[in-house]
């Protein structure tokens, strides 16, 4: 169901929570968010790597929505799309870059802070009884919060075509927070996520290391996959 997109009247986007510097709103993740949040940062340690899933099938479905939309506004289709994936061994990040539908300011707020994905309910049900927690996550994908399990502290900046450029960020403390970024260009799109690697998943700042995560987890992505140099 691609292009569905939520009547915007019909989403409750919850007020910001006091002023911070200006600019800058700050917002409370919504209460099942944040316990889903808890239990993937604190049950899925051998895990871990899953996040490269995660943040490539994102990527990938964000690059798909687009296709779409272009496909049935102007017949046309985007052969531009590309996800790339880029680490920094100074500033101890990683990121993942994507040229598709990109996220509005409200997308930002409610798709991943406020309204929780209809998995994550189930999902809490089903942790409640697991045994072996690590099987589950084989079957669920964990989605975004995955990146909770190697950074420690995450930041979404994006694009979409109706608005600016604006930036999520969250060191998953229970809040995050948004600001527009610097005006990009009309033409500019997409998401990167950058994720501020905690001290004990450096291990993930290496080019053959990513180069295998990134194998092994992407075989069914339909959109060439590029693993940029560092730049340290
Ligand atoms: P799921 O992919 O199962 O919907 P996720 O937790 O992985 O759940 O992502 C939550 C939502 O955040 C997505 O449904 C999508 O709306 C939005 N999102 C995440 N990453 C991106 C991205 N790279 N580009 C656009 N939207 C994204
Ligand atoms: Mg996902």
């Amino acid at each position: 169901a691609y292009g569905v997109a939520a009547d915007p009247e019909e989403v409750q986007v919850d007020p910001p929570i006091g002023d911070e510097e200006e600019g800058t709103e700050k917002h409370e993740f919504q209460a099942e968010t944040g316990r889903l949040m808890d239990i993937i940062v604190h049950s899925l340690y051998s895990n871990r790597e899953i996040f490269i899933r995660e943040l490539i099938s994102n990527a990938a479905d964000a690059s798909d929505k687009l296709r779409m939309v272009k496909l049935s506004d102007e017949g046309s289709l985007e052969d531009d799309l590309d996800i790339r994936i880029a680490w920094n061994d100074e500033e101890k990040t990683i990121s993942v870059t994507d040229r598709g539908i990109g996220m509005t300011k409200d997308d930002l707020v409610t798709n991943l802070g406020t309204i929780a994905r209809s998995g994550t309910s189930s999902f809490l049900e089903k942790f409640k009884d697991a045994k072996d927690e690590s099987s589950l996550i084989g079957q669920f994908g964990v989605g975004f919060y995955s990146s909770f399990l190697v950074g420690n502290r995450v930041t979404v900046t994006s694009k979409h075509e109706d608005d600016s450029q604006y930036a999520w960020s969250s060191a998953a403390d229970g809040v995050f927070t948004i600001e527009e970024t610097e005006k990009a260009d009309e033409a500019e799109r997409g998401t990167t996520v950058t994720l501020h690697l905690r001290d004990d998943a450096l291990e993930f700042l290496d080019f053959n290391r990513l180069k295998e995560l990134i194998r092994k987890y992407s075989a069914y992505i339909d959109f060439p996959i590029y693993l940029e140099e560092h730049k340290s």
